[in-house]
């Protein structure tokens, strides 16, 4: 371990941590860039920040699996904000005053620096590491970035006995108080990541290099500019792909996409000269407007005045909040509704959203019933969602089930002429989803103005209020998220009006 004194000599520019060898190791371009950067680049999307700190909550629960209280190194906190020079220094403090199991402590060796969830040291003076994961399975990407933990490990100076990740048991079912030994569950990896350490060793000799250039390396574009996030110099390094790139043909794989660019195919047309067989995928997104008038007309006529635009959001937190829930089951929080009394009335916006920490699925339940109540027909875009979440709350709270059922049987799916090609617009480009769909019939909505953007973000930000520790400006951030949750709905009234339209019919009116 560093001392604090010779901390202050070391070059954090040649230092590699386990977010730079994770973005390196994917492209070091990327790392170049990143390490090479202007200050007002844009980092980390926000939804990708929403999900990491979102888990924070669970690495605080997985404390109570140590007898000793763990002696706290850092706050978690991202690694583009943490403060290195300070943790690295509480750590090496914690380990020579005797402490015995730490909390998120960080380590510097070689010019590698990462922190981990908790350290427990055993008697011979070797260490057991501990990861908490949100999830049931490890990926191989978690096992990559876990080999660079325990390989810099190893540098700063420790040896490690064991390495464990501590997954969920999605069994598990939370009685009073949370039982963290049985939500957890434990598996020690390390065998698997001393095969990996060799493949790794020879990653970090080539970032060394790449951070040792006076320009960034020249490297083509991949799945890899996509995938987990799409890399925030995107916009630099795409500048040559043209407007109509394969790349805006959907449902296509990724691969496919990449194969056809790398063989020279760039354009959509140049696809439809080459020896690829895409016309079927070519026509549906360069197809002209469409409309089935029959069978269009026959989804309509089953929508019944007054009708109820609704959308839900839930959660799927891994540490179930209340009793009898199990980790990853779906948490209603929020509903946002447009009724509409008669066509030539505009309709008014209702909402319920819960208040953190308390359980508000009771509280959903009799709002939703109260705001179904008097309408004929439910309008859902995709009710997958609402489905689940009603028949959970019907077996959360049986004493409502005929209030229930009735919403179920009320429900008709906005995106079923859609999915039937019975109305379909170019600027679709053969995509259902709402977030495709909403622009191509409302050129002047999207979500780029808002401060939510999806609905995974939205669940993570409403999990980060259930923290007790969070520092979010709760009253606004419950507001971000009814907008976001507004906006669907909203969405789903104009969809219901590029159906009106299409058929010559008058349409909802918001005047
Ligand atoms: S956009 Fe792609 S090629 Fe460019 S730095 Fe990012 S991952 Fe690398």
């Amino acid at each position: 371990m560093p001392t604090r004194e010779n901390l202050k000599l070391i070059d954090f520019k040649k230092v590699i941590s386990r977010s730079s060898y994770g973005r390196g190791s994917r492209c070091s371009k990327s790392l170049w860039l990143h390490r090479n950067r202007s200050k007002n680049t844009r980092s980390l999307p926000n939804e990708g920040k929403l999900i990491k700190l979102a888990s924070n909550q669970l690495v605080d629960a997985a404390a109570q699996l140590f007898q000793t209280e763990p002696f706290l190194c850092a706050r978690l906190s991202l690694e583009e904000n943490k403060d290195w020079d300070a943790s690295v220094a509480a750590t090496t403090a914690a380990i020579e005053n005797g402490e015995t199991v730490l909390a998120n402590p960080s380590f510097y060796g070689n010019d590698l620096m990462c922190d981990i969830h908790y350290l427990q040291k055993n008697k011979s003076g070797s260490w057991k590491a501990f990861i908490v994961k949100s999830s049931t399975k490890v990926s191989d990407n978690s096992k990559e970035k876990a080999t660079f933990q325990l390989h810099t490990l190893k540098e700063s100076g420790l040896k490690i006995s064991h390495f464990y990740f501590l997954t969920i048991n999605n069994k598990y079912k939370r009685a009073e108080k949370l039982d963290h030994h049985q939500l957890f569950k434990k598996t020690d990896i390390l065998p698997t990541l001393n095969k990996l350490e060799a493949p790794l060793k020879a990653t970090i000799i080539k970032l060394r290099k790449t951070l040792t250039l006076e320009q960034a390396p020249e490297i083509p574009i991949g799945e890899y500019c996509l995938s987990p996030y799409n890399c925030e110099f995107k916009s630099n390094c795409w500048k040559h792909v043209p407007k109509d790139s394969v790349f805006n043909l959907r449902r296509v794989s990724r691969e496919t996409k990449f194969k056809w660019w790398n063989n020279g195919i760039q354009t959509i047309n140049e696809l439809q000269q080459s020896k690829y067989e895409a016309g079927s995928l070519l026509s549906e997104t360069q197809g002209e407007k469409y409309v089935d008038q029959l069978g269009l007309t026959e989804f309509m006529s089953h929508i019944k005045f007054p009708v109820l635009f609704l959308d839900f959001e839930a959660y799927l937190p891994a540490l179930p909040p209340f009793i009898g829930v199990k980790p990853f089951q779906i948490i209603p929080f929020l509903f946002a509704a447009y009724k509409c009394e008669s066509i030539d009335q505009p309709p008014s916006f209702h909402s319920f959203i819960g208040t953190p920490k308390k359980d508000p699925r009771k509280q959903f339940a009799l709002h939703l019933i109260e705001k179904c109540s008097n309408v004929n027909s439910i309008l859902v875009y995709d009710p997958m969602t609402e489905k689940k979440v009603i028949r959970g709350l019907i077996r959360e709270f049986p004493e409502y089930v005929v209030e229930l059922e009735i919403i179920i049987s009320k429900i008709i799916d906005l995106a079923i002429p859609i999915r039937n090609k019975q109305f379909y617009l170019p600027a679709m480009k053969g995509l259902s989803s709402m977030k495709h769909v909403l622009p191509a019939v409302d050129a002047s909505n999207n979500y780029n103005s808002l401060s939510v953007q999806s609905g995974r973000a939205a669940s993570q930000l409403y999990q980060i209020l259930c923290d007790e520790h969070h520092d979010r400006n709760e009253e606004q951030e419950l507001d971000n998220l009814i907008e976001y949750c507004k906006m669907d709905v909203y969405g789903l009234v104009q969809v219901y009006n590029a159906f009106l339209k299409a058929l010559g019919r008058p349409i909802v009116s918001f005047n």
